[in-house]
C-alpha cells in the first residue's frame, strides 16, 4: 500500500517502521473473514483492513476524529489478523503506533480517561491485593458484573522446598497472585518434579502490557526496564547459575516480556540486556513439551480426563504458540477434543471486558458455546485474563492448564 506520511512523523523511528508496515498490506481483505469484531459488527472499519486505512490516514495527516478513536478502541489487539495475513503484515505493531497518535489528538471523554487511568494505576499498584482481598470477601454481596471480575478466593498451595542445580527465574505478574495464587505455585511444583528450582525475584513486577496497552507506553518500558535489573544479576552468567528460562505462566505477560527486545532496541543501556531477557523468556507450553517423557514417568497414572483447552490470542498469535499444550495434555492421557473457531478470542483481552463490555460478553460467550459443547470435565487455558474472563460466564471448571497438571502429579 503505498502511503505518503506527513511531516509530524516521516522521519522518526515509529514513521519508517509504520511505513514499512503499511507497504506490506496489499488489501486483499482476507484478514476480515478471521477479526472477531468484523464478525461481530460486520463494519468494514471494525476490522484489521479498514483499521489499517483509518491509520494510513492518520499517518498521512489527514483529519483523526473520534470516530478513528472508537474504531481503534474496538480492536482487541488480538493479532488474529497477522495469522491469517499472507503478506506478513505486522498489525500489532501498527496498532500501537496508531493508538499512540491518535490519542495525542483526540481528548477522551472525562469518564473514560477516568477509568484509563483507574486501570492502569490500579491494576498495578501495591494496593490491588488488599483491593481484591477485600472484593473477595464481601464478593456473596457485590452486584454480578463486579462479581465476575472477582474471582472466589483461591488457596495457594504448598511452594516446594526443595533445590536443584537447574533453574528457571518467574515472572510472578501484578494481578495473579491475588486473583489465581495457585497458578505460580502450581508451576514451582510441575518444574520441581522435573528437577527444576524455581526463583521468583522480589523486584520484578509487572510486565508492563497494561500501561504500554493504555497508551502510557514510557511506563510500560518503565516496568520492562525493572523487571530486567531485577533478572540481569541471574541472567548475566546464566550458565554458571543454572538458568534454563524466564518462566511467564500468563501468555500475555509472556509475550510483553518477549517484545522487550523490541520495545528497548533504541535504548543505548537496554537494548542488549533486553534481547537476552527476551530470548530467556518462555511460556511453559514452550517449556515443558521438551519433558513430556519425563512427565510422563512422574505422574502416578495416566492424566486421565476430557478437558478442552482455549488459546489465549497472546500464546497462538503473539507467540505463536499453536497445539502443543493440547499435544502434551493428550499424550499424558487426557482426552481433548477439538474445538470450534479455536482461533477466536474470548474478550478479555488484556482491559477489553472492562472498557467494551458489552463485545466482549458476545464473544465470552460464543467461545464458551463451543468448548462447552464437547462437554468438558473442565476448561483449561494459559493466561489469568482469558480464565477470569471465561469463568465468569460458565458454571465449568476453568483453571490454567499448568494447575490441571500439578493435580495430576499430586494424585494419589
Ligand atoms: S490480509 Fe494482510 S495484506 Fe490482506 S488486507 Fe489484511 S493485512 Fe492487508
Ligand atoms: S487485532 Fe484482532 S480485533 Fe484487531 S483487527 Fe486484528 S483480528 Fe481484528
Amino acid at each position: 500500500m503505498q502511503t505518503a506520511l506527513a511531516d509530524f512523523i516521516r522521519n522518526t523511528p515509529e514513521g519508517r517502521e509504520a511505513d514499512a508496515i503499511l507497504r506490506k498490506c496489499v488489501h486483499c481483505g482476507f484478514c476480515t473473514a478471521t477479526c472477531p469484531t468484523y464478525q461481530l459488527l460486520g463494519d468494514e472499519l471494525d476490522g484489521p483492513r479498514g483499521r489499517i486505512y483509518l491509520m494510513k490516514q492518520v499517518l498521512e495527516g489527514k483529519e483523526v476524529t473520534r470516530s478513528t478513536q472508537l474504531h481503534l478502541d474496538r480492536c482487541l489487539t488480538c493479532r488474529n489478523c497477522e495469522t491469517t495475513c499472507p503478506s506478513g503484515v505486522q498489525y500489532g505493531r501498527l496498532v500501537d503506533i496508531g493508538r499512540k497518535i491518535v490519542d495525542d489528538h483526540v481528548v477522551r471523554p472525562a469518564g473514560e480517561r477516568l477509568v484509563r487511568t483507574a486501570l492502569k494505576e490500579g491494576l498495578t499498584s501495591f494496593a490491588f491485593a488488599p483491593a481484591m482481598a477485600l472484593g473477595q470477601l464481601v464478593r456473596p454481596l457485590l452486584p454480578g458484573s463486579l462479581k465476575a471480575k472477582v474471582p472466589a478466593r483461591q488457596a495457594a498451595g504448598a511452594w516446594p522446598a526443595r533445590t536443584h542445580d537447574k533453574k528457571v527465574l518467574m515472572l510472578e505478574g501484578c494481578v495473579q497472585p491475588s486473583m489465581a495464587p495457585n497458578i505460580n505455585t502450581a508451576t514451582a511444583r510441575v518444574l520441581d518434579a522435573l528437577g527444576i528450582e524455581t526463583l521468583r525475584p522480589k523486584a520484578a513486577g509487572c510486565c508492563g502490557a497494561i500501561r504500554y496497552h493504555l497508551n502510557d507506553q514510557e511506563g510500560g518500558l518503565e516496568d520492562a526496564r525493572r523487571n530486567i535489573d531485577a533478572w540481569w544479576p541471574y541472567v548475566k552468567d546464566a550458565e554458571a547459575e543454572g538458568l534454563v528460562a524466564i518462566v511467564v505462566n500468563a501468555s500475555g505477560c509472556g509475550l510483553q516480556v518477549r517484545e522487550y527486545a523490541h520495545m528497548l532496541a533504541r535504548d543505548p543501556a537496554y537494548a542488549k540486556k533486553a534481547e537476552r531477557i527476551s530470548a530467556l523468556a518462555k511460556d511453559p507450553a514452550e517449556l515443558l513439551p521438551a519433558f513430556a517423557a519425563e512427565l510422563k514417568q512422574a505422574l502416578p497414572r495416566p492424566a486421565e480426563g476430557r478437558v478442552v483447552f482455549h488459546p489465549p490470542c497472546t500464546l497462538q498469535h503473539g507467540l505463536k504458540v499453536r497445539g502443543a499444550v493440547e499435544s502434551l495434555l493428550a499424550s499424558l492421557g487426557a482426552t481433548v477434543p477439538p474445538v470450534g473457531e479455536s482461533h477466536f478470542c474470548c474478550g478479555s483481552a488484556g482491559t477489553y471486558s472492562v472498557m467494551q463490555p458489552e463485545l466482549a460478553t458476545q464473544l465470552r460467550d460464543r467461545r464458551l458455546g463451543h468448548l462447552e459443547a464437547t462437554k468438558p470435565d473442565a476448561i483449561l487455558s494459559a493466561n489469568i485474563g482469558c480464565i477470569t474472563h471465561l469463568a465468569s460466564g460458565t458454571g465449568t471448571r476453568v483453571l490454567h492448564w499448568i494447575e490441571w497438571l500439578d493435580e495430576r502429579l499430586a494424585a494419589r
